[in-house]
């Protein structure tokens, strides 16, 4: 029996344990992967991080990992089944076991969005990729699109180009969604080339990519594209899918819960990129963590 138990141990959930653990609460945090961290260990550069400005995304997860070590967290590798409760305490459901607690804060993150086109499951790890920094080496001296507008997508491109041919960026609009700093240092790449207003309708190639096809939404005709690899960063889905019948989420998935980190579920609390939020980011995933064991500790009392 725990007085908390954290699910994911990403930037909110490894600040839960550290704030949990100061609190002096018995905590047990479940993760799925054999490393903490979550979606920053893929990220090259992280330069928006208070303090830390320019420091590598595996880096800083292993630093957040330290931090909870350093303060004694315990950590139980396991996928989370369900949550489910008994005599007033929480169940947490994994693979092999079955853990109890009086709180749950759920912190499971967010994983890639697919683009949902022929070709893209084929072809998944035979030229397209969802990590540029995990695979972009293979690229090598070669020609790539990245597909998306957004943070992730520009900051795949510009740690692309530096080791690629040649880069296409491939947005469905004219303008990018991505932060203006990043959008000028793209802009700035010889060998980036901006593809406007086109989305994917398929990925080629036989037992390797060999190119994408396009629509132009502006010419409205058809466009192909000869491309090596494909790099899709066209945002992120809530890791949900194991909490769908424990609280209530909004029309995109993700669990309904304010500042406070509260659903409305007494003792159920989400943190992170799985809650409803404005701006999903590494720096208000850690304050969601703060924010989510100060309204556990509230509801202990
Ligand atoms: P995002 O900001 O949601 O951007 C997704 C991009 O993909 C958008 O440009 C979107 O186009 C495009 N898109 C979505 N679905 C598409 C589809 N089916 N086909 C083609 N294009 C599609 O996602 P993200 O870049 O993965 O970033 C996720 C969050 O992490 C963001 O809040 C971001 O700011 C944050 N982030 C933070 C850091 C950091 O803290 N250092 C670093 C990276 C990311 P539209 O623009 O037309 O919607």
């Amino acid at each position: 029996m725990y007085d908390l138990i954290i699910i994911g141990s990403g930037p909110a959930g490894l600040s839960a344990a550290v704030y949990a653990k100061r609190a002096g609460l018995s905590t047990l945090v479940l993760e799925k992967n054999p490393m903490s961290g979550g979606q920053v260990l893929n990220t090259y550069e992280v330069d928006n991080y208070l303090g830390m400005p320019g420091i590598n995304g595996f880096d800083l997860g292993m630093q957040f990992r330290e931090h909870a070590d350093r303060l004694g967290v315990e950590f139980v590798e396991a996928d989370v089944r369900g949550i489910g409760t008994c005599n007033g305490f929480h169940i947490v459901k994994t693979a092999r076991h079955t853990f109890r607690a009086r709180a749950i804060i759920i912190a499971a993150g967010a994983a890639h969005r697919k683009l949902a086109v022929p070709g893209e499951e084929r072809l998944a790890g035979r030229g397209i990729s969802y990590c540029a920094t995990c695979d972009g080496a293979f690229f090598r001296g070669k020609t790539v699109a990245v597909i998306g507008g957004g943070d992730v997508a520009v900051e795949d491109a510009i740690f692309l180009a530096r080791s690629c041919k040649k880069v296409y960026v491939v947005h469905r609009r004219e303008e990018l969604r991505a932060a203006k700093i990043l959008q000028n240092k793209l802009f700035s790449l010889p060998n980036v080339e901006m593809v406007w207003n086109c989305t994917v309708s398929e990925i080629e190639g036989g037992e390797q990519v060999t190119g994408i096809v396009l629509w132009d939404r502006k010419e409205e005709e058809r466009r192909q594209l000869a491309v090596d690899g494909v790099f899709i960063a066209v945002g992120i889905v809530p890791n949900t899918k194991a909490f769908l019948d424990v609280a209530p989420t909004d029309e995109n998935g993700y669990l309904e819960a304010g500042e406070d980190c509260r659903t409305s579920v007494p003792g159920i609390f989400a943190a992170g990129d799985i809650r409803t939020k404005r701006l999903r980011q590494i720096v208000t995933a850690v304050s969601d963590g703060a924010n989510a064991v100060a309204s556990v500790q509230e509801y202990l009392m």
